[in-house]
């Protein structure tokens, strides 16, 4: 099992007039503290992402990753510019309506999975629309569950299920939503190779058949090169840019943009 079930492209409403893009971000600068001691962790990004493209973001540790997602995502307000989801500036917004548009229109995959143990597969599933305030749609539950391959996983627990079988849960649940973007974290950082392969031909088929958008920030070559394209990141600026290539040509790029790095940490 490895490919999402083709879904009808016409199953997902259309996107709000104006606007082919899913993510921009103009820039966008977050810094952490002030004067002499201050941490400049994004120093300036510019970016648009369509809709339908799937984007992996790399870079050293330090490089201002965590920080690009967090406010990409709207998790955390950048210091200086703007950033737009599916054509809504979420800049300036008060917290209640960035909850809200989090909850209803942005989807969320982690490392860790972060499924309620407590919750069935399917409540697991539904509880992004339930926290939206939309009706529980059983249908839809279905629907997104088969076309992670756990059609019939619906009444278990978290805890019965494999890690990849875990993680699988949390794409469909990020999936319930037709959100405008899926925001991964190291989404293949606690599987093993074989299961991550699974979990990352999923995200891949989820971009091809559903038309989904995927921003994935990791540390994997091999995940990276699932990606439409890849961003580099160094220092809190976008050192790079790679159309989609090999795991090889990846790991390349790594290795160019943390050597100066780990000489300067030797000669310090
Ligand atoms: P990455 O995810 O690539 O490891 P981060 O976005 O976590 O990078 O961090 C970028 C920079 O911002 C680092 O220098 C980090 O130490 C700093 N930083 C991150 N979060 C905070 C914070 N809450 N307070 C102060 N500095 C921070």
């Amino acid at each position: 099992m490895a490919a999402l079930r083709r879904a009808k492209r016409s199953e997902h409403p259309a996107p709000p007039a104006g606007t082919g893009l899913a993510v921009e971000l103009a820039g966008v600068r977050r810094q952490y503290g002030r004067g002499a001691g201050a941490v400049h962790a994004l120093r300036g990004i510019d970016l648009a992402l369509p809709r339908g493209s799937y984007t992996a973001v790399m870079g050293p540790s330090g490089s201002g990753k965590s920080t690009f997602l967090q406010c990409a995502a709207g998790l955390d307000r950048p210091t200086a510019g703007s950033v737009r989801l599916g054509g809504t500036e979420i800049t300036g917004m008060s917290e209640n309506r960035l909850t809200e548009l989090r909850r209803s229109r942005l989807g969320f995959v982690f490392q860790a999975f972060n499924l309620l143990p407590s919750l069935t597969v399917e409540q697991n599933v539904l509880l992004p629309m339930r926290l939206a305030g939309q009706r529980p749609d059983r249908r839809r539950a279905t629907e997104v569950l088969g076309q992670v391959g756990l059609g019939d996983k619906g009444a278990r627990r978290p805890s019965e299920l494999s890690g990849g079988q875990q993680q699988r849960v949390a794409l469909a649940r990020a999936l319930v939503t037709r959100p405008d973007v899926v925001f991964a974290d190291e989404p293949t950082g606690a599987l093993d190779t074989t299961t991550a392969a699974e979990v990352l031909a999923l995200l891949r088929s989820a971009v091809d058949t559903l038309g989904a958008t995927v921003v994935m920030v990791t540390h994997d070559p091999v995940a990276a090169a699932h990606a439409d394209r890849v961003l580099f990141l160094a220092d809190g600026a976008i050192a790079d840019t790679l159309p989609r290539t090999s795991p090889a040509r990846i790991a390349d790029r790594m290795r160019a943009l943390t050597a100066p790095a780990a000489h300067a940490g030797v000669a310090a």
